[in-house]
C-alpha cells in the first residue's frame, strides 16, 4: 500500500497541474509527438528524437523508473544502474521530502500505478525545472526525463568527445586528482573549488583535487609550481572515481 497523506496529494496534484499546463506548449514548440524514434545516452546525457528525415536533441536530468512488471517506481538517485551524473539533482527532491515527510519524495523505490510516473516527473519539475518532459518506454520500463535545454548535434558531440572512458564506469566526466589519493588510505581531500556529485561546470572548470601532501608543497611555493606538479603527478580519472575518493576521505567510518 502507497501511504499518501492529503498534504502529499495536493501538493503533488498541483504539482501535475503546473506541468500539465506547460508540457502541451513544450510539445507543440519542439513537435516532440512527431519523431520515429528515440536513443537517449547516459554518459553524455542527451536525448535524441529522430525520424528518416530529421532530428532533435536535448539535455536531459533523469528523473526515475517505472517498471510496468513490479509497479515500482524507482528514483534515479538510487539507480545504481545509471551513470547520469546529473542524477543527484534529484536528491533535491529527497530534501523537500524529508522536510515536508512526504514518503514517496524520500523512499528510493516503492509500489505505484500507471500514473504514479508523471505525477513524480511532475514534482520533479516543479523542485528542479525544465523546458519540457519525456517519457521513454523500453522492455516495460518506463523512463522519466526533465528535459533541461535543446541543444544541437555538434554540441552532443562535442560532449561526448570531452568524455573519459573509465574502466569501472564507463564514458564520464573527466577529474584529476593527484597520484596520492585512493580508496585505500585517508589522504586528505583538497578541491579547487567545492564540488557535489552531479555539479554543472563551467568551460573553464574541471573537477580538481589532491591530498594534504599536495597542499603543504603546493603552500610552500604559494600555489602550483613545477616542483609541487612533480610531486603531484596529477592523473585523470572518471568523475565517478573521483566523488568515490572524495567521500571515502571525508567519510569517518574505515572501510
Ligand atoms: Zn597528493
Ligand atoms: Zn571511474
Amino acid at each position: 500500500m502507497i501511504f499518501r497523506p492529503l498534504k502529499y496529494v495536493k501538493y503533488a496534484q498541483k504539482a501535475v497541474d503546473k506541468l500539465s499546463a506547460i508540457q502541451p506548449d513544450f510539445r507543440e514548440k519542439f513537435d516532440t509527438d512527431n519523431y520515429a524514434s528515440w536513443f537517449y545516452n547516459q554518459s553524455s546525457e542527451t536525448l535524441k528524437l529522430y525520424s528518416d528525415d530529421k532530428e532533435i536533441y536535448f539535455l536531459y536530468i533523469p528523473v526515475g523508473t517505472f517498471s510496468q512488471n513490479t509497479n515500482t517506481w524507482m528514483w534515479a538517485w538510487a539507480n545504481e544502474d545509471s551513470v547520469e551524473p546529473r542524477k543527484f539533482r534529484t536528491l533535491k527532491i529527497k530534501e523537500l521530502g524529508e522536510k515536508k515527510k512526504y514518503e514517496n519524495l524520500i523512499n528510493a523505490h516503492f509500489d505505484g500505478d500507471k500514473y504514479t510516473g508523471w505525477e513524480l516527473t511532475s514534482i520533479a519539475f516543479d523542485i528542479i525545472g525544465g523546458i519540457g518532459t519525456y517519457r521513454v518506454i523500453s522492455d516495460h520500463l518506463e523512463v522519466y526525463f526533465l528535459l533541461t535545454e535543446q541543444i544541437s548535434k555538434e554540441e552532443v558531440e562535442k560532449i561526448e568527445s570531452e568524455l573519459i572512458e573509465c574502466s569501472a564506469h564507463g564514458k564520464l566526466r573527466k577529474a584529476f586528482i593527484c597520484q596520492h589519493l585512493n580508496t585505500e588510505y585517508k589522504t586528505g581531500f583538497e578541491e579547487a573549488f567545492d564540488t557535489y556529485r552531479g555539479m554543472e561546470l563551467n568551460e573553464d572548470d574541471d573537477l580538481q583535487a589532491w591530498c594534504e601532501e599536495c597542499e603543504r608543497e603546493r603552500l610552500k611555493t604559494d600555489g602550483w609550481s613545477d616542483e609541487s606538479m612533480e610531486f603531484a603527478k596529477i592523473k585523470l580519472v572518471c568523475e565517478r572515481c573521483y566523488f568515490a575518493i572524495k567521500e571515502f576521505n571525508l567519510n569517518a567510518k574505515k572501510h
